[in-house]
């Protein structure tokens, strides 16, 4: 499925996610990285001995997701875009997403954005919370928003709106 659409199934896409009572706890990474390529930088980056990959660099990464603080290291050093930190412990009603978003121009704090699911399709309007981008990310900015719960295991990026593009421009 995977080879032939580019997008997981939603098997690979449960497998991938920690259980929702760690997603409640505090952000937590979600590792979606499909195919057995060499590549570790996420094991490397990490401090916290939440990622492991092996002796054989091809393996895929697994997460320990008691290990992991959510500090987002990993998601900026990843090459392949796979990682996300999910932060279920702020409302009951919303998640907390961070993705990688390496378009231009990038959003702005409070802007209303399109929330895109694996496919590129549009879910729903979310809100951008923060945008960071520091030296250190390398030219990886990560955009946090917050969105519906029931978008949980369906969000996977952004896109700017004309809304929010028209708002700029007015401040
Ligand atoms: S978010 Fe931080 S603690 Fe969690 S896996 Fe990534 S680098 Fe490790
Ligand atoms: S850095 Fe990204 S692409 Fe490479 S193994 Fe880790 S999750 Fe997969």
């Amino acid at each position: 499925m995977l080879e032939k659409t580019g997008i997981a199934t939603e098997e690979m896409i449960m497998n991938a996610f920690p259980s929702i009572d760690r997603i409640n706890k505090g952000p937590v990474a979600v590792i979606e990285c499909y195919q057995n390529i060499p590549c570790n930088p996420c094991q490397t980056a990490c401090r916290f001995n939440a990622i492991n990959i092996g002796d054989d660099i091809n393996n895929l990464p697994k997460l320990e997701p008691d290990n992991c603080t959510g500090c987002s290291i990993c998601l900026s050093k990843c090459p392949g875009l796979s990682i996300m930190i999910v932060d279920g412990s702020k409302s009951q009603d919303t998640v907390l997403v961070k993705l990688p978003y390496e378009f231009l121009p990038l959003p702005g704090k409070g802007d209303t954005v399109a929330g895109l699911n694996r496919a590129g399709e549009y879910i729903a309007d979310v809100e951008v919370l923060s945008v960071l981008n520091p030296e250190s990310f390398d030219k990886t900015p990560i955009v946090t928003i917050e969105v519906d719960r029931k978008y949980l295991y369906d969000i996977r990026n952004i896109q700017i709106s004309e809304q929010s593009q028209n708002n700029k421009e007015v401040l």
